[in-house]
C-alpha cells in the first residue's frame, strides 16, 4: 500500500513531486498512466451505483481519470484550492470559468491587456450570447472603480500581463469586483502558481495554461481551473462534463512529470531574465525593457506586493519610427542564432516573438497602441540555456539590429 502524505503542511517543491500522487495496487514509483477511455464495473449492481452517485468509480474519461485526477490534486495542493479540473489546453480552461458561470443579460469588466483569445472570447464571443464583455486599462483603478460602480458577474484579468507585463491590483480589484457582484477570475499564466497566489489575493478563480511553465518542455497542450470546491462541483463540473474539453491522459501524466521539476526551472529562469533585463536597459538599441522586478518598470512596487519572483518573460521596445523599429525588430530576431523565433513561452528553450505581426496583429494597430505594443516590441521568452549564451546572442543580434543613430543615418 502506499503512503499518505504527512498531515503538516508542506513546502511547494515537496509538492511539486509528491502531491496528488495515488499508486495502484502495483506500487510503481512513477505515476501511471491510464491511458482508457472508459471502465468496467464488477456487476450491473455497481455500474447502477456508480451512475446514481452512492459509490465512488471512474465511469469515463470525459468525467475522470486517474491519472488526470493526480494531476488536478496536484495541482490544487500548490495552489492552495479546494478544487482543480483539468482541460485539453488554457483557453478551454478559460473558457469554461466563463461559459459555465455566465448566462444571457450578464456584464464582463476585463483587463484590456489580455491573450489574444481571450480578448476574442470577451469582445467577440460573449456577445453573440447577450453577454456584455468591457474592457478597461487593468493599471488604471479608476477606471475598475467605474466600471465596477454598476453590477457585473464575473471580472476577468491576466497579472502580469502578455506581452507588455502590466500588473493589475489584484487585492484592490477583487474588492471592488465582490462589491459588485462579480467572481474574479485570474489567468495566472505569466507568474505561474511559483510566483504569485491569486486565491490569497482576493480571486475566486485562477486559470492555467498547462502547456507553458507547467509541461515547459514544448510537448504537450494543457490547462486548468482551480476554485473552490463548491465553485468547481456546482458551477464548473457540470459544464465540462457535458461539454468535453476533457484533458487526455497522456498529456496530463507529461504535465504531471513536468511539474516535478518546476520550481527548479522556474527559479533558473527568473534568474537569469534579471540578468537579461539589466543587460537589455544597458544597450542603446533598446529604448525600454520592462521586467517587473526591474526597478525601472514603472508598477515595480506593485510587482514586489504581489509576486514573489519577476517571471520568466521580458518584454522590450526597439528604438525608432514604426518603419525603423519594425524593420529592426526583424533583423534582430533573424540574427539570433540561439534563440528561436516562436510564440511559446515558459520553454527550457529561449524564443522571441514580435507581438506587432503575429500574437497581437489581429486586434489592430489602435488597440495595440492602447497597450503600449510598438513595432519595435520583443517578447523574450527566458529559458533554461546558460544565461551568457543567451546574452552573448542578444548582444549579436542587438549588433545587427543596429543603434538608433546608426538607423537615423539609413
Ligand atoms: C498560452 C496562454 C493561454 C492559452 O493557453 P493554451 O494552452 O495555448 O490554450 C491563455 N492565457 C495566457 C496568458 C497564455 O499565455
Amino acid at each position: 500500500m502506499s503512503k499518505t502524505l504527512p498531515t503538516r503542511p508542506l513546502r511547494p517543491a515537496t509538492l511539486l513531486v509528491r502531491g496528488g500522487t495515488n499508486r495502484s495496487n502495483h506500487d510503481e514509483t512513477s505515476e501511471a498512466l491510464f491511458l482508457t477511455s472508459g471502465f468496467v464495473y464488477d456487476s450491473a449492481e455497481q455500474a447502477e451505483a456508480t451512475f446514481a452517485g452512492t459509490q465512488q468509480h471512474y465511469q469515463y474519461s470525459r468525467f475522470g481519470n486517474p491519472t488526470v485526477a493526480m494531476l488536478e490534486a496536484r495541482l490544487a495542493a500548490l495552489e492552495g484550492a479546494e478544487a482543480c479540473r483539468a482541460t485539453a489546453t488554457g483557453m478551454a480552461a478559460v473558457h469554461a470559468a466563463l461559459l459555465s458561470h455566465l448566462k444571457t443579460g450578464d456584464r464582463v469588466v476585463s483587463s484590456r491587456a489580455l491573450f489574444g483569445s481571450c480578448h476574442w472570447i470577451v469582445s467577440t464571443l460573449l456577445p453573440r450570447y447577450g453577454i456584455i464583455g468591457e474592457f478597461v486599462d487593468g493599471a488604471d483603478l479608476a477606471q475598475w472603480e467605474k466600471a465596477l460602480s454598476t453590477p457585473a458577474a464575473l471580472v476577468l484579468l491576466e497579472t502580469p500581463s502578455n506581452p507588455m507585463l502590466e500588473l493589475v491590483d489584484l487585492p484592490a480589484v477583487a474588492a471592488l469586483a465582490h462589491k459588485a457582484g462579480a467572481i474574479v477570475v485570474v489567468d495566472n499564466v505569466f507568474a505561474t502558481p511559483l510566483l504569485q497566489k491569486p486565491l490569497q489575493l482576493g480571486a475566486d478563480v485562477v486559470v492555467y495554461s498547462c502547456t507553458k511553465h507547467m509541461d515547459g518542455q514544448g510537448r504537450v497542450l494543457g490547462g486548468a481551473v482551480l476554485g473552490s470546491k463548491k465553485w468547481v462541483e456546482e458551477v464548473l463540473q457540470p459544464f465540462t462534463r457535458n461539454t468535453g474539453p476533457a484533458l487526455s491522459p497522456f498529456n496530463a501524466w507529461v504535465v504531471l512529470k513536468g511539474l516535478e521539476t518546476l520550481q527548479l526551472r522556474v527559479n533558473a529562469m527568473c534568474r537569469s531574465a534579471a540578468a537579461i533585463a539589466d543587460f537589455l536597459s544597458e544597450r542603446v538599441e533598446v529604448a525600454r525593457a520592462l521586467y517587473p522586478f526591474s526597478v525601472s518598470h514603472p508598477q515595480h512596487a506593485l510587482a514586489k506586493k504581489l509576486m514573489t519572483g519577476g517571471g520568466t518573460v521580458v518584454t522590450f521596445n526597439l528604438a525608432g519610427s514604426p518603419e525603423a523599429a519594425k524593420a529592426a525588430a526583424f533583423r534582430f530576431c533573424n540574427a539570433l542564432q540561439l534563440i528561436d523565433v516562436s510564440n511559446n513561452l515558459g520553454d527550457s528553450k529561449s524564443m522571441v516573438t514580435h507581438p506587432a505581426t503575429t500574437t497581437h496583429m489581429r486586434i489592430g494597430a489602435e488597440e495595440r497602441a492602447r497597450l503600449g505594443i510598438t513595432d519595435g516590441t520583443i517578447r523574450l521568452s527566458v529559458g533554461l540555456e546558460d544565461v551568457a549564451d543567451l546574452i552573448d546572442d542578444l548582444a549579436e543580434a542587438l549588433d545587427a539590429a543596429g543603434s538608433p543613430a546608426a538607423r537615423a543615418a539609413e
